[in-house]
């Protein structure tokens, strides 16, 4: 039976068997213990796959991955503690210094500083390309040394809907994964991997936890691409790990399991960015009704920005779901049950405007976040983004009036009542 995405929101991942808890159980543990040294050997040679230290691998952790790979359709996950940990490790995992990523330049701006400054500085050089480039512009970025391409399915805060196949097929043509940042529309609006991307990630910070209770983090592997057929680009891989007994991740653990594997044995372990079983266990709390808010983010988005692009105080609006949004026709390939909950816009009179606006809304609360069940809005040009000038701005699709408005799942009247109150200031 295939089954539907809302009943794996409620049901994947953990299924208790008999006389067993329904609920998730909290491995609120660091170590496993073992009768006999040879056994624990056994698990850090990877020979058998079982729990030693929560910092590589929990139970609770891995039933929530589970369920976030089963969401995407894929064959291997891992949560880390943050989305940035995600991104940076799903990057990391097959970049080291001396190579290339190429990436969208409409991406979060944690995203862009990691590629930009701090990958940087470790020797992995990055070239940004707009989302909206052709695929001449697209091939023209790649270099010997690529080893990936990455971006976000919605931009955050840019809102470009990315077209996943154009920049899949540049990545497969040059023999590199894509990596895409499915944050905003959740494989409940959109599964990347059936568009060709190769490797996804999640910030469950946002409308997976849901709640605004638990930063997290996710990768998930498609499990097709073919690292062996590409093996010198991928030497990490497809050649013995002898800081893991020798292991070979790609023969041992096959299409299916080689990216996480590594990723698990070899950054976590260096580099700890574990969830806490506490948030995992939030964060599948979040994921058992992420169906149902998905719906109701997206309904108030619609509504929101249907009502600010009649306002004749906002210059502008910017929501896929809108028909003469530039991301419409995308979003009707890669979205069709809509996207996200955030819409971005510009108040008339510009940034001053737009922070009166903003002092004057109550129900709408000023925050760093976005995609929880709270409507919250955020000026990035004077918070997130602040680290980049006009010019990067405007390359990641972002002016300075611009005010980001996440659609919490409030009623929907109320929500546009509180907008309209705190325009009429103005
Ligand atoms: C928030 C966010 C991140 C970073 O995630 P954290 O959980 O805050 O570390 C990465 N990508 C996107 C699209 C995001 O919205």
């Amino acid at each position: 039976m295939t089954e539907r995405i809302g009943t794996t929101c409620v049901q994947g991942g953990y299924r208790p068997g008999d006389a067993q808890p329904r609920q998730i159980p909290i491995y609120q543990s660091t170590t496993w213990k073992y009768d006999t040294s040879e056994h624990m050997g056994k698990l850090f040679d990877l020979e058998e796959s079982g729990y030693f230290y929560t910092r590589l691998q929990n139970p609770t952790n891995d039933y929530v991955a589970a369920k976030i790979c089963e969401l995407e359709g894929g064959t291997a996950a891992m949560l880390t503690s943050s989305g940035q940990a995600a991104n940076f490790y799903a990057m990391f995992n097959i970049a080291e210094c001396g190579d290339h990523i190429v990436a969208s330049s409409a991406i979060y701006g944690g995203t862009y500083n990691l590629l930009a400054v701090t990958m940087k500085r470790m020797g992995i050089e990055s070239t940004f390309v707009s989302p909206d480039c052709t695929p001449e512009e697209l091939d023209a970025a790649f270099r010997p040394n690529t080893k990936a391409v990455f971006g976000e399915t919605i931009a955050n805060p840019a809102l470009a809907v990315l077209d996943i196949e154009k920049f899949a097929t540049a990545a497969h043509a040059h023999g590199v994964p894509l990596i895409v940042d499915n944050t905003f529309p959740t494989p409940v609006n959109c599964r990347p991997f059936e568009w060709g991307a190769d490797i996804v990630t999640h910030s469950t910070t946002k409308y997976m936890d849901g709640h605004g209770a638990g930063v997290g983090g996710c990768i998930v592997d498609s499990g097709k691409f073919d690292w062996m057929a590409h093996a010198d680009k991928f030497p990490g891989l497809t050649t013995p790990d002898e800081s893991y007994h020798g292991v070979t991740y790609a023969e041992r653990f096959g299409n299916e399991g080689a990216f996480i594997t590594k990723a698990t044995a070899q950054l976590m372990r260096d580099f700890g960015s574990i969830q806490s079983p506490q948030n995992a266990f939030l964060l599948n709390m979040g994921l058992e009704s992420l169906h149902v808010r998905m719906a109701q983010h997206c309904k108030n988005g619609q509504a929101v920005a249907e009502f600010l692009q009649a306002h004749p105080k906002v210059a502008w609006v910017r929501f896929s779901g809108l028909e003469n949004d530039p991301y419409h026709a995308l979003a009707q390939k890669y979205l069709p049950n809509g996207g996200c909950g955030v819409v971005s816009f510009g108040v008339a009179g510009g940034r001053p405007a737009a922070e009166k606006f903003m002092a004057a809304l109550k129900l709408a609360q000023i925050a760093t976040h976005v995609a929880d069940a709270r409507t919250c809005c955020l000026h990035p040009a004077s918070s997130t983004h602040r680290q980049m000038n006009d010019d990067e701005l405007a390359a990641a699709g972002i002016s300075a009036d611009l005010v980001r408005m996440s659609c919490g799942i409030e009623s929907t009247e109320d929500l546009i009542a509180d907008i309209a109150q705190a325009l009429d200031t103005i």
